[in-house]
């Protein structure tokens, strides 16, 4: 029996809310805090558990979600908030002594650039409290990591090669929209593409290297590399990885809407005077674009999300894929929510769920490719995620 703190009621924190009162014998007290308590009451009236409240919290304020914790005393806080809280979270989880988990590492709100340092400086003082924080558990960041300790787990010596290829092949009828948070979302997709290759990350222009790659029951979609935050752990935690890439499907018509946004200025997020007020063009720009979670309620279609891996086995070269596909519609039956929220929010759930129930265990700060891929990876399908494999028939051959 545990008591679970969530804090962020968005998309994800819908779906983990949900997901959490499935499992009430592991779940047995869930508060869900955020910013506005009025969407905390919203999600909280369409979710069945009997121990559920809400509570208003900022939670840039290390100080209030120390308050809140010493008044809830969770075991865990599931953190899907957004990344620029992730420090001020980890630091009053750290201070009550409470297990962590989150989807996003941690970006300053004043420079487009995510990186791990800033949350793996906490290691040395997680592991002398005896606390676990486990990073980036959404599904990518998240499932692709467990995906890749599996693999390496039952069917390889060595990983070489790690393409990481995420598509939305769904229709939500809007002419532009982000699936996520849209300050964040644009934020990393704006940036620089970056790959791993022989130790080193090769800087490319944004949208600058594409290829069409085949999805099950999608089929080719233009893909894109970019820089997603799990090559940074995944080739520090499997160093016999020689080339990490992450491809990423958008249309045309998204990539128009988007150089027309840069152009006029709308994805900065250097703040500028209007009117006598500062703005930062990308939050007006997040404020008039539609939520995420309403896209739901239309959306059309699945998404697939997948690893494509080759290395040796028994000195043999073989190659393996696994992957989710994950139906929008489908997922707003169960949770009311789409598609991306639902791959969000289930693996954190789970993550929180291991940890909950010791599955999981270590003192310190931790990727989830460093625990045991088992349990979650047999839990991903009880819970809605059921995943594929293809043996030795590889997409990638460069
Ligand atoms: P939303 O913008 O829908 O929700 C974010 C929530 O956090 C909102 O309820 C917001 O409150 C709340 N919040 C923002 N600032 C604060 C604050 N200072 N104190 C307390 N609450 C705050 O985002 P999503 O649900 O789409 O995404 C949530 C997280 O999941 C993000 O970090 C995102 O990067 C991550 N993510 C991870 C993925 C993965 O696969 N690993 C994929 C998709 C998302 P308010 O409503 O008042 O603004």
């Amino acid at each position: 029996m545990a008591k679970v703190l969530i804090i962020g009621a968005g998309g994800v924190g819908n779906v983990v809310t949900h997901k959490c009162a499935q499992i009430q014998s592991v779940f047995s007290e869930i508060l869900l805090a955020s910013r506005t308590k009025e969407k905390c009451d919203a999600i909280a009236a369409s979710v069945d558990h009997p121990n559920l409240s809400t509570a208003q919290v900022n939670a840039d304020q290390s100080s209030e979600v120390s308050a809140l914790i010493k008044d809830f005393q969770p075991d865990i806080v599931i953190n899907v908030a957004l990344p620029y809280q992730d420090l001020p979270i980890m630091d009053a989880c750290l201070e009550m002594g409470v297990n962590y988990l989150d989807t996003a590492n941690y970006e300053p709100p004043d420079e487009a650039k995510f990186e791990y340092k800033w949350q793996w400086a906490y290691h040395e003082r997680y592991k002398q409290a005896g606390l676990t924080a486990i990073l980036g558990c959404g599904f990518d960041p998240g499932v692709t990591g467990v995906f890749t300790a599996y693999a390496l787990k039952h069917y390889f010596d060595e990983i070489h090669y790690l393409d990481i290829v995420d598509c939305n092949a769904g229709n939500h009828g809007q002419a532009f929209a982000t699936n996520f948070n849209p300050e964040i979302n644009i934020r990393e997709i704006t940036q620089n593409g970056r790959y791993y290759k022989h130790g080193d990350w090769v800087e490319v222009e944004p949208f600058a290297i594409h290829r069409p790659i085949h999805y099950p029951e999608i089929g080719p979609r233009e893909s894109y590399l970019l820089y997603h935050e799990e090559l940074e752990s995944l080739v520090k935690n499997v160093p016999t990885i020689k080339r990490a890439r992450f491809w990423m499907t958008f249309s045309e018509s998204y990539i128009n809407h988007l150089k027309v946004l840069e152009n006029v200025g709308l994805t900065r997020i250097e703040p500028i005077e209007y009117e006598g007020q500062q703005i930062v063009p990308l939050q007006f720009l997040k404020a008039v674009l539609p939520q995420p979670s309403s896209l739901g309620q239309t959306y059309e279609g699945q998404t697939s999300i997948g690893c494509h891996i080759r290395g040796i086995k028994d000195g043999q070269e073989r190659s393996y894929y696994v992957y989710n596909n994950c139906d929008h519609a489908e997922a707003f039956k169960e949770v009311g929510a789409q598609a991306i929220a639902y791959t969000t929010g289930v693996p954190a759930m789970i993550g929180a769920l291991l940890v909950a129930t010791g599955e999981w265990q270590g003192a310190g700060v931790f990727n989830v490719e460093q625990m045991n891929p088992d349990p979650f990876m047999e839990k991903l399908g009880t819970y809605g995620l059921p995943w594929h494999e293809v043996f030795d028939a590889s997409e990638f051959t460069d």
